[in-house]
């Protein structure tokens, strides 16, 4: 387990860094899809919730347009920048992300401001778990309340999204900062991407004796941005063979009769974003009448569809599906883009150490690297901490 610094430490530590308190100390949780993959950019829906591992940062306004940004993990050391000439694609490392924020808010009309920043964060890095986003989330937190900018979480939202788009360089959606932003503990978020309408759906595993593991398999395929690109062309092209303007407008009822208008690879990949849609539907209907233990089949064909009709996943994601499945799980699948990145396992609370040994077994006997595993439970939403 990350050792991390509370609000208090993190001030003292801010203090000794840069000479004096900071304004504020603000956090924002990483996230796990619960189900709905590769349906946002198709205008579908996703089930994403908070975690309880977050990004915290102290921050202070400055009188000038200095930018200061230091944190507590990794040896990039004190990065300065000026508030008044941020050019996207220039920024290092994660500094990017912050930078981004500031940027993001320039772009709708905060005057330029400098500031001290210190980060401190237990989001595991480059697990699938949004630890870009918790860093983003936070500093959007710190600094709308503290210009005064007055933007609303739907604002922040898509101002987060632009520094991502814009300023990072990364084609992102609204999932996980929307997650970040207004997750509440025991609670996923039912977002709808089209018309970004959101209801918080109760998922309270551990009050039905039930604890989501998180499988970070370490792997990380050099072809994830390719097959990214792939799928979404895929989907293009089956949405205008179709004749619809996004695969949300594809129900199950119809795949029958798209069989014969599309190839069969393209048909495969629409089959799981209609299937997937409806699962995560079927998912919220379920917490919603019965709770977390009954959705245990609904990720197994969540993975299933990844792996034989949407092709995402990998051998590591598979082994850690299967492993933990035939150890007690109710449930598994991979989470995220794929092409290596975590799987998630919802198991009853006393299978946690038997699933926790046939995973590593597998992994051992297979030759790959040790996965890491850890306990998620959805969390609140970004919050001021002092
Ligand atoms: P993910 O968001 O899935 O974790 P990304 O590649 O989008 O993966 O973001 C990971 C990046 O976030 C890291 O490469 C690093 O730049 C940055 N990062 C996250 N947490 C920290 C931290 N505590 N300190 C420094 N950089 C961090
Ligand atoms: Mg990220």
């Amino acid at each position: 387990m990350t050792l991390t610094l509370d609000a208090g430490q993190l001030a003292a530590r801010f203090g000794s860094v840069f000479g004096s308190a900071p304004d504020g100390v603000w956090q924002a949780p990483g996230r796990v899809n619960l189900m709905g993959e590769h349906t946002d950019y198709n205008e579908g829906f996703v089930l994403p919730f908070a975690i309880d591992r977050t990004a915290r940062v102290a921050v202070r306004l400055r009188p000038d347009s200095a930018v200061r940004l230091l944190s507590t993990f990794g040896n990039q050391g004190l990065t300065t920048a000026d508030a008044g000439s941020l050019v996207g694609g220039t920024a290092k490392g994660w500094t990017k992300y912050p930078l981004g924020v500031l940027w993001a808010l320039q772009q709708r009309g905060l005057p330029v401001r400098g500031l001290d920043l210190l980060l401190d964060s237990d989001v595991p890095r480059g697990a699938g778990l949004s630890s870009s986003h918790a860093i983003e989330c936070a500093v959007i937190s710190a600094l709308n309340e503290l210009t005064g900018a007055g933007l609303d979480t739907q604002e922040m939202v898509l101002a987060t999204q632009r520094a991502e788009n814009d300023f990072v360089g990364a084609p992102t959606g609204i999932m996980d900062q929307s997650a970040s932003l207004r997750g509440a503990a025991g609670h996923a978020l039912f977002l709808d991407c089209r018309d970004q309408s959101v209801r918080l759906v109760p998922f309270d595993a551990e009050s039905a004796g039930l604890v989501m593991l998180v499988i970070d398999t370490k792997v990380s395929h050099s072809h994830a941005a390719g097959g990214y690109a792939a799928r979404r062309a895929s989907c293009e092209l089956g949405a205008a063979a179709l004749g619809v303007r996004a695969l949300r407008d594809v129900g199950p009822g119809d795949l029958e009769g798209a069989g014969g208008r599309l190839d069969p690879v393209t048909f495969r990949r629409v089959r799981h974003v209609v299937t997937e849609n409806e699962r995560v539907r079927q998912t919220v209907a379920l917490l919603d009448s019965t709770g977390p233990g009954a959705i245990g089949p609904l990720l197994d064909a969540s993975h299933a569809s990844m792996r034989d009709d949407f092709e995402i996943s990998c051998p590591e994601l598979d082994l850690a599906v299967v492993a933990a499945r035939s150890a007690g799980a109710v449930g598994a699948r991979m989470t995220g883009g794929g092409f290596g990145g975590s799987a998630i396992a919802l198991i009853p609370a006393t299978a946690e150490q038997p699933v926790r040994a046939a995973v590593e077994r597998g992994f051992a006997a297979a030759g790959y690297p040790a996965p890491a595993i850890f306990r998620v439970r959805p969390a609140a939403g970004a919050v001021r901490l002092a």
